[in-house]
């Protein structure tokens, strides 16, 4: 076991030549099992970070491990310009899955949207993109340009012309906004980063079908939502949905960096050279993803955080009204609105042993593994309940 020592070091080290980009917290992690990470000094925490959504199978799943260590010794990389078996053993099967014929390889979840947002542009020769207030889909241009918080885009402005933000959740701004000139609506079935918000039925089905009466492409952004998190495989099947786009990535090879963008029969088909990147559909990846998707179905692992995704919420009702102000989610994606910041209460968490993330400056959210036992998350709600109970009544 390593000592404080070492955990002075690594941090020193890392803030010594770390980007500066992340705001970091003072724990050093060095392994993961299941539901359960621990520090380098040997204490254990309940995951409700889950990797950022990068851990729906939990820490170190065993069959993804060792379809890992089994592709490491044969091939690890293989760019798309050739055939690969475990690409295309993959691509049968997450199309399958997801229901769309076609889909894209690439490395994370601003790439995938990346891709969407060209694909939309090249499927209608188009140039505007309709996203929503609070949604957030990643850091890359095109990506930022949709995504809506201030301040990760007022420092690179200008961005990419055309976008237009409207309000989430209002079919009407939706329908007043897009026009003959909109290549895409992108929309999340949940905003995630921008504070837990779930979409109602209607507003979906209202922007696919708007979509469809003025040639636009649906772009569902499932990079959050996406592999069981909110209790169906993707949660625009919650809602019978078929977008034309669909980005996905985080959970998707089991924790390995990988994105997908899925695509639709509205897409024509797309002409060589017009988008691409080296690592995308890596055999290991590919390896490592195909052995996800196979737990994720066996163990039924939607089944389960709808289960207890429904469970926890109703758990979490009785929470002081003077300390929040609505608990909300849907599957294992919740997210607690206090009337304060949630900065204090993510330090008193850690310190009792639970690991959560914020989703701007005052909603705790969730995001376990899905593989976690009802024991442990009882156990984080009993350190959440005490935590939010305990804080200072506002005056
Ligand atoms: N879209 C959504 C909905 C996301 O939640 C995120 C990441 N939080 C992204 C896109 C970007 O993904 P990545 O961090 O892998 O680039």
């Amino acid at each position: 076991m390593s000592t404080q020592i070492d955990t002075q070091s690594y941090m020193e080290i890392e803030e010594a030549h770390t980007s500066g980009v992340y705001p970091k917290r003072p724990l050093t992690i060095v392994r993961g099992e299941g539901a359960y990470l621990w520090d380098d000094a040997g204490n254990r925490y309940i995951d409700c970070v889950g990797g950022q959504g990068a851990a729906n199978l939990g820490h170190a799943h065993p069959a993804v491990v060792a379809a890992i260590r089994e592709q490491a010794g044969v091939l690890l990389n293989c760019p798309e310009i050739f055939y690969n078996d475990k690409r295309a053993a993959l691509l049968e099967r997450l199309t399958s899955l997801a229901r769309m014929p076609r889909a894209y390889l690439c490395n994370s979840g601003a790439e995938a949207v990346e891709a969407a947002l060209k694909f939309a542009k090249l499927a209608t020769g188009r140039m505007e993109i309709i996203a929503t207030k609070r949604g957030f889909h990643g850091r890359t241009m095109g990506a930022l340009s949709a995504t809506w918080e201030p301040k990760y885009r007022e420092p690179f402005q200008p961005l990419v012309p055309n976008y237009k933000h409207i309000n989430y959740n209002d079919l009407a701004a939706a329908d007043a906004a897009i026009s003959d000139q909109t290549a895409a609506i992108i929309v999340e079935v949940v905003q995630g980063e921008g504070g837990v918000n779930p979409a109602s039925a209607e507003y979906l089905q209202g922007l696919q079908r708007l979509c469809r009466e003025r040639g636009a492409m649906f772009i569902v952004d499932e990079v959050q939502t996406g592999f069981g998190r909110t209790g169906k495989l993707f949660a625009h099947q919650h809602y019978d949905l078929s977008p034309d786009l669909m980005p996905v990535a985080k959970s998707i090879a089991g924790g390995l960096p990988m994105g997908a963008c899925l695509i639709g029969e509205r897409v024509p088909p797309l002409q060589a050279q017009t988008h691409g990147t080296t690592f995308g559909g890596s055999p290991i990846v590919c390896a490592a993803a195909l052995a996800a998707l196979e737990a994720m179905e066996t163990e039924d692992l939607p089944g389960r955080a709808a289960a207890l995704g429904g469970w926890l919420l109703e758990r979490l009702a009785n929470l002081p009204t003077s300390k929040v102000r609505e608990v909300r989610g849907l599957g294992l994606i919740i997210g607690i609105e206090l009337r304060q910041k949630v900065s204090p209460v993510l330090k008193s968490l850690q310190e009792r042993g639970v690991l959560a993330l914020p989703a701007g400056m005052n909603v705790l959210r969730l995001l376990p593994p899905l593989v976690i036992s009802k024991e442990a998350l009882e156990q984080a709600a009993q350190q959440i309940e005490a935590v939010i109970e305990g804080l200072p009544e506002l005056s």
